[in-house]
């Protein structure tokens, strides 16, 4: 089933705790009223009682209870005052007892029965009666006294007040219901304006933003929120974009290389050697296109978080040792002097031995590709408080002050033209960064044009791990 929409929902609760509140203040104005007015009458009764007790005590001291009978009798029977009175002398014997109370004896205690002064409320013959019940000392006889009187109007009062509530509380609710359902509509009223922006936003305009509200509460919070979290998507999705459109652009010039130089082999018949010319400079296309895809696929894995690295103590001396010796013939091919000094004992960082390899091949690599002979490359590794420093430094043709903080950008190249004779896409530095940046380190450039560059790389160090343990 739908869930109905807050703005109903709101309503709906609004109207609950209306109604509540309403039963609650009726029925408590309703038991306060009722107790007032029994307290009127109750008034009343005690002022007749009051009167009775005067009377009573009027009378002289000998007078005999015959006499006084005659006196109640005649005082009371002609009053209203009397219609509903029964009084008692010592012995219970009656003095006085209206016709009333004469007829419904059986609704009241019997007289003997009577102790404390206490109040009655009693419906009889369908009216309701209010009496008290009491014993009264007067002139040294001791009665016993029944007075009632009618709470008629008690009655009638509270059942008018009862109706006046139930004829208003529908009117009142519904009143209730409109009002909070209007005030939803209007707190809310922001949320469908959002609901609609946030609609109109797609993969094509996501330069749009929500519109942006002054309202000072948490609606203006959760705008400015979307709209932050809309200015990363927008810059994660240009980055893509580029991404896409800058690997596009990469793989399109050696595939239409390999095409041309297969294309204008193919034109005439040619000898054997020119052929041969001719494979070779496509499987060198065809190694640099696969290199390439190598880097694009690396970038891709680390963007969206599958390249994961395989953490396990990694002793740096010898790692880099490896990665040296793989370097000294390309050294000798391109008649460049290469050193390494990797004396520094048991450098060992928390990583992943194969992306390290990569990074000082890709530092390497750029040393070699970008110095021409003679001249000289070195790669030392040290350590600097708790971390391992290795470094990279040639005597090639520098980079730039300018340069400087973009070549780690992807696909950035100084000078696009010679990068690509030498085989780069401008991928290599921002691999190594980003390998960098997940081992916990940091990686920067120093360098003069023309006067040789110098790569650094810092890496958290940790303990040694024992290589040989001796047994104990
Ligand atoms: P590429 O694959 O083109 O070498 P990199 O990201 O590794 O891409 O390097 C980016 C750019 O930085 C290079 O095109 C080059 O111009 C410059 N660069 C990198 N290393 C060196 C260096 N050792 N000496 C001079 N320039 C360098």
């Amino acid at each position: 089933m739908k869930r109905p929409s807050i703005g109903v929902r709101l309503t709906l609760w609004y109207l609950a705790f209306f109604a509540l509140a309403q039963l609650v203040f009726g029925v408590g104005m309703w038991v306060i009223l009722r107790h007032n007015l029994y307290d009127l009458v109750d008034d009343d009764l005690e002022a007749q009682v009051d009167d009775l007790k005067n009377f009573l005590q009027s009378q002289p001291k000998d007078r005999s209870i015959a006499k006084i009978q005659e006196e109640v009798t005649e005082t009371y029977a002609i009053e209203h005052s009397g219609d509903y009175l029964a009084v008692y002398a010592e012995n219970n014997q009656p003095i006085y007892r209206s016709a009333f109370l004469e007829a419904h004896a059986s609704a009241l205690e019997p007289p003997d029965q009577v102790e404390r002064p206490t109040m009655r409320s009693r419906k009889i013959d369908g009216r309701l009666f209010r009496f008290v019940l009491q014993k009264m000392d007067a002139n040294g006889h001791v009665y016993t006294v029944q007075m009632g009187i009618p709470a008629d109007d008690v009655v009638e009062t509270l059942h008018l007040f009862r109706l006046y509530l139930l004829m208003f509380a529908p009117v009142l609710l519904l009143v209730a219901a409109g009002g909070g359902y209007w005030l939803s509509r209007r707190a809310l009223a922001p949320v469908d304006a959002l609901v609609r922006t946030a609609r109109q936003v797609s993969g094509t305009n996501l330069n749009s933003r929500l519109q942006k509200l002054e309202t000072g509460d948490e609606l203006q919070r959760l705008s400015d929120t979307l709209n932050e979290m809309l200015d990363r998507i927008e810059s994660a999705f240009l980055r893509i974009t580029q991404f896409t459109a800058d690997a596009s652009h990469e793989l399109r010039t050696p595939v239409s290389l390999i095409r041309t130089e297969a294309e204008l082999a193919l034109r005439r018949s040619r000898g054997e050697a020119e052929y041969k010319e001719s494979l070779r400079h496509i499987l060198l296309e065809a190694e640099r296109t696969t290199a390439l895809i190598e880097q694009l696929l690396s970038m891709a894995r680390a963007d969206s978080g599958r390249e994961t690295l395989h953490l396990e103590p990694v002793d740096l001396s010898q790692t880099l040792r490896g990665v040296v010796d793989g370097w000294r013939q390309v050294a000798t091919i391109r008649n460049l002097q290469f050193s390494a000094s990797l004396a520094a004992p048991d450098v060992s960082v928390m990583g992943d031995e194969t992306l390290l390899r990569r990074l000082a091949d890709i530092l390497l690599d750029n040393a070699f590709k970008y110095t021409s002979s003679p001249g000289s490359v070195y790669l030392s590794l040290e350590t600097k408080g708790d971390s391992a420093v290795i470094m990279v430094q040639d005597s090639g043709a520098g980079i730039a002050d300018e340069e400087q903080g973009k070549i780690f950008e992807r696909f950035y190249r100084v000078d696009r033209a010679r990068s690509r004779e030498q085989g780069g896409a401008g991928l290599g530095l921002a691999i190594a960064q980003w390998i960098v940046t997940q081992h916990g380190g940091w990686i920067e450039v120093e360098s003069q044009l023309g006067h040789g560059a110098t790569f650094r790389v810092e890496l958290p160090m940790i303990a040694a791990p024992v290589r040989n343990p001796q047994p104990a």
